[in-house]
């Protein structure tokens, strides 16, 4: 029997990241043994619950790429399931109990009979653990409002959904007792429980945003890709054993993915780690899928165009080839790619106080220009030529480097000078010279 897992989020918050590394292990066991993952969302809790807080949660398992198998059909395409479409069922559960006499009616409330004795479950990552039933104390299933509590709810749907692995977060190992107890007075037999180390900041205190964005989506945002995430958060906790492989992409990860894996210990959420995996995984994009990430941050920034899947597309590649291996985020791409589509607006006031003011510039800047008109335009060329210029005028070549530097970008660091001018064709070259050459002249306005 195909296993069936289930992601289970409370619509109270966003996706966090440690939701979301629970989304990712129930995904990654169901897709690797060919089972089902459903999402289903634990919205008992009307007060605390919000339409806007799914979209939120729904629009991270997308972009993170974790989609789901059932639901009730909307728009073609799978919903996920609702919990409080399904009151009548805990209702009646909590019924059945009472009619059992595993639960006891007071004050209009359901609650739920401790019986004596001692409550074991075997945890595929901690192994066997007990509780002595003495210190569970009798708990409320369904509430004098007809509203279940999260035990009874968590607990029918995993019946009724007839989920064979429950992975979740360690937070839970409380829970779990008090549910195993359920599935027995339900007759019912338990599903196999994972639970997963939680996730820790830096400073080893439970992440949160003191330590930094922790919605999923805000990731999108930072200029992360999915495949990236996906793949730092699924080695957060777990491990795929022998080897040093680092990177992986989604498939491998379905391929490698088992519980053993997950360890016991927590795991520490590391903003740097995650940056590397990115650069990582930018680094293996082939062009047209870096054209394709790029696109919604450089539409964000006014900066795309159409073209650059048309005309423009093998240039528009070539830019993205100088950038990339120096990119760690989307957004690093974006604004490096700022001067390859618009002249710089103005000049950074320390570039030009530092590399504008000396009084020959204007002439060297002349003279490079005139060269640059007619010299072949090639990166070879276009660096010989800016230092057969500084020569012939007795100037360090850097005096140069710098002020073309400015000219183009409008700021002190670039990448490659002469691979940047050749990619940008005469024409604008000698355009923002000429720009430089005035603002120079007038000096007025240097920095405005
Ligand atoms: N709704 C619960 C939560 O978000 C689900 C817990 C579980 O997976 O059983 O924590």
């Amino acid at each position: 029997m195909p296993p069936r897992l289930r992601f289970a989020p409370s619509p109270t918050g966003y996706l966090h990241v440690g939701g979301a590394r629970t989304a990712l292990f129930n995904w990654l066991y169901a897709r690797r043994h060919r089972g089902s993952f459903i999402l289903r969302i634990e919205d008992t809790d009307v007060q605390r619950s919000s339409d806007e807080m799914v979209t939120g949660i729904l629009d991270g398992l997308r972009w993170l790429g974790l989609d789901w198998d059932e639901g009730p059909e909307v728009g073609g395409a799978h919903g996920p399931y609702f919990q409080s479409e399904r009151l009548e069922r805990y209702r009646a559960a909590a019924e059945d109990l009472l009619r059992l006499g595993h639960a006891v009616r007071d004050e209009g409330a359901i609650r739920f009979k401790v019986p004596e004795g001692r409550t074991v479950f075997v945890d595929a990552v901690h192994g066997e653990i007990r509780f002595e039933n003495e210190h569970i104390e009798p708990f409320v299933i369904l509430r004098s409002d007809g509203h279940p509590t999260y035990h009874l709810s968590v607990v029918v749907d995993d019946i009724d959904m007839a989920i064979t692995h429950v992975v979740r977060g360690d937070d839970h190992i409380s829970n779990t007792p008090k549910q195993t107890l359920l599935y027995q007075a339900l007759g019912q037999p338990a599903p196999t429980f994972a639970h997963v180390p939680l996730i820790m900041g830096p400073d080893k205190k439970r992440l949160s945003k003191r330590h930094g964005a922790t919605s999923v989506i805000e990731y999108e945002r930072l200029g992360y890709l999915p495949a990236a995430m996906r793949n730092f958060l699924a080695l957060l906790g777990w491990s795929p054993g022998s080897g040093d492989q680092e990177i992986f992409t989604r498939d491998e990860l379905v391929a490698r993915f088992t519980l053993e894996g997950i360890s016991g210990g927590n795991a520490v959420f590391n903003t740097e780690k995650l940056d590397w995996f990115n650069q990582q995984h930018l680094l293996r994009l082939s062009d047209a899928e870096l054209i394709q990430a790029v696109e919604p941050s450089l539409t964000a920034a006014g900066l795309w165009r159409e073209a650059f899947l048309g005309p423009e597309r093998e240039w528009f590649a070539s830019v993205l080839a100088l950038l990339g291996p120096r990119a760690k985020r989307l957004t690093d791409l974006t604004d490096h790619l700022r001067p390859f589509i618009l002249d710089p607006d103005h000049y950074d006031a320390d570039a030009t106080a530092q590399y504008l003011s000396s009084p020959d510039l204007v002439d060297h800047v002349s003279a490079l220009r005139t060269e640059i008109a007619r010299c072949a335009f090639d990166e070879a060329s276009l660096e010989q030529t800016l230092r057969g210029v500084a020569e012939a005028r007795g100037i360090k070549p850097a005096l140069l480097i710098h002020a073309t530097r400015i000219a183009m970008t409008g700021r002190m660091v670039s990448p490659g000078l002469f691979e940047m001018l050749a990619l940008l064709g005469r024409e604008r070259v000698l355009a923002r010279l000429d720009r430089l050459r005035e603002r120079l002249t007038t000096s007025r306005g240097l920095t405005a």
